[in-house]
């Protein structure tokens, strides 16, 4: 899903829209991005999904959803975009990359808290590419910014030329605005924004083809693909989100996409920032305070991710979930604004209402300084589920009973894998899973228990289910 600067809400949305055919090129240039309806309540789901029920995805920005999307110009009719008319402080500007010639690393910067809090000045010096995250300044919740390249992807050296350590230090600047100082606590190392490069093992359009709606794979997205390759790797420490800026594509053209718990649980938000396609007009926008649009949108994402908006609030959309209907500024709108986002207008739907019973990120311990009543995002973490041994095959299978918690299966392997959940009458079939992505089996009942099997139905490991939601990594066994 994305933020303001953008198109759609949901897919369906989006395939509804009727677009004129010209529009200036600032005021397409901001609308980017959309959000698809989040599916059923994970806790609410009476039972696993079958292989063809596929949910629809969460977070995603779609760019063009469908062939019958317009084109990259077009811009929502006045119905579908309240605001037609930018006003003067709307104006945009491109981003040019840094211009600062490379320069030797430099030595580390001490550790002090003016430091940490703003981790990107306006030009940061060029930095010496890191593989790895690097020590953490400070122990608590936080969020940990990548580089990701598909292993064909052009290397613009985002993450040492400065610039995604300017935009974040400016959607950071702009945030600390919108909310009389709050922030992102950012991962940094040494004072400074601590950016991972990852290449990734497949090319972009293996990976791109990801968003393709086909076959029955459920969550057949771009950003849970890389947040399983990216799990495989290591990115999945229990207290850090990580914001992507990513280098490929997407068949769909999406730019944005977030997790949204409880319905969709993950730790990744990401940002498309591949030249040549649609995602090149919000990258290089800037708004009038000189945020950068797509830095703010990135915001949009890991607010979702963080549970933002919950069903609960008052101006929930019911077009769009995650989303407020109720000012088309608003960060969380579907659909960008065309000036300066605002964070919660009213202070009532997801920032800073104060009412106990629904999330506010006001009370998240991901924002800086962190607050004496932290509220972690639905969900969070989700536990490590433990393999059983495939020889219990024969004595595992139980229907389950007692509160649901739900399993999600990490397809790390290079070759397709089958969900099954296990009764006392045998293997039933739930979910074909591509490789390098994940089966989402919603609500299943604590003592359930599940086999995955490669292609041909040999048992690569057993699971049962908890009462609260566990992450199975299945690796190996080609
Ligand atoms: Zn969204």
């Amino acid at each position: 899903m994305h933020t303001g600067v953008g198109r759609a809400v949901s897919h369906s949305f989006v395939r509804g829209l009727k677009l004129p055919a010209a529009v200036s090129l600032v005021a397409a240039n901001l609308l980017l991005a959309a959000c698809a309806p989040p599916p059923a309540d994970l806790q609410s789901t009476p039972k696993a999904p079958v292989a063809n029920e596929t949910p629809v995805p969460v977070s995603t920005i779609a760019q063009t959803a469908t062939p019958t999307l317009p084109p990259p110009t077009a811009f929502p009719s006045p119905t579908a975009l309240p605001s037609p008319t930018p006003s003067p402080s709307a104006a945009t500007t491109a981003v040019g990359s840094p211009t600062r010639a490379p320069v030797a690393p430099t030595a580390t910067a001490p550790v002090t808290p003016a430091a940490a809090q703003a981790p990107a000045s306006p030009t940061p010096a060029p930095t010496q590419r890191q593989t790895a995250d690097q020590p953490d300044d400070q122990d608590g919740y936080q969020v940990h910014f990548l580089y990701v390249l598909p292993s064909d992807g052009r290397d613009e050296e985002l993450d040492t030329n400065g610039w995604i350590a300017t935009a974040v230090g400016s959607a950071q600047k702009w945030l600390e605005k919108e909310t009389a100082g709050r922030r992102l606590s950012v991962d940094t190392f040494g004072g400074e924004i601590d950016i991972t490069f990852v290449r990734l093992s497949r090319p972009d359009a293996v990976v791109s083809a990801y968003d393709s709606r086909s076959g029955t794979t459920r969550e057949p997205l771009v950003r849970v693909t890389l947040e399983v390759e990216l799990r495989s790797i290591g990115f999945e420490h229990p207290r850090k989100v990580y914001a992507v800026y990513y280098g490929g594509g997407s068949d769909t053209g999406e730019c944005f996409g977030g997790s949204y718990p409880p319905s969709r649980v993950g730790n990744i938000a990401i940002a498309n920032v591949k030249l040549g396609t649609r995602c090149e007009e919000p990258r290089k926008l800037v708004y009038a305070d000189g945020s950068y649009a797509i830095a703010v949108a990135n915001f949009h994402e890991i607010f979702h991710t963080l549970g933002a908006v919950a069903r609960c609030a008052p101006h929930h959309s019911t077009e769009s979930g995650g989303h407020v209907s109720d000012d088309p500024q608003d960060l969380m709108f579907p659909r960008s604004s065309r000036t300066v986002p605002r964070v919660d207008v009213a202070r009532d739907d997801y920032f800073g209402h104060g009412k106990p019973a629904c999330l506010d990120l006001a009370r998240s311990p991901f924002l800086l300084p962190a607050p004496p009543d932290a509220e972690l995002p639905p969900l969070w973490p989700a536990a490590v589920a433990r393999p059983r041994a495939c020889e219990e095959e024969p004595t595992a299978g139980a229907t389950g009973s007692g509160p649901r918690g739900g399993i999600i299966f990490d397809n790390m392997r290079a070759a397709t894998m089958q969900v099954f959940q296990l009764t006392p009458e045998g293997r039933t079939l739930r979910d074909t899973v591509r490789p390098w992505t994940a089966s989402y089996q919603q609500g299943a009942q604590t003592g359930s228990a599940w086999l995955v099997a490669d292609a041909n139905g040999k048992c690569l490991a057993i699971f049962v289910s908890e009462s609260t939601l566990t992450r199975a990594s299945v690796r190996g066994g080609g």
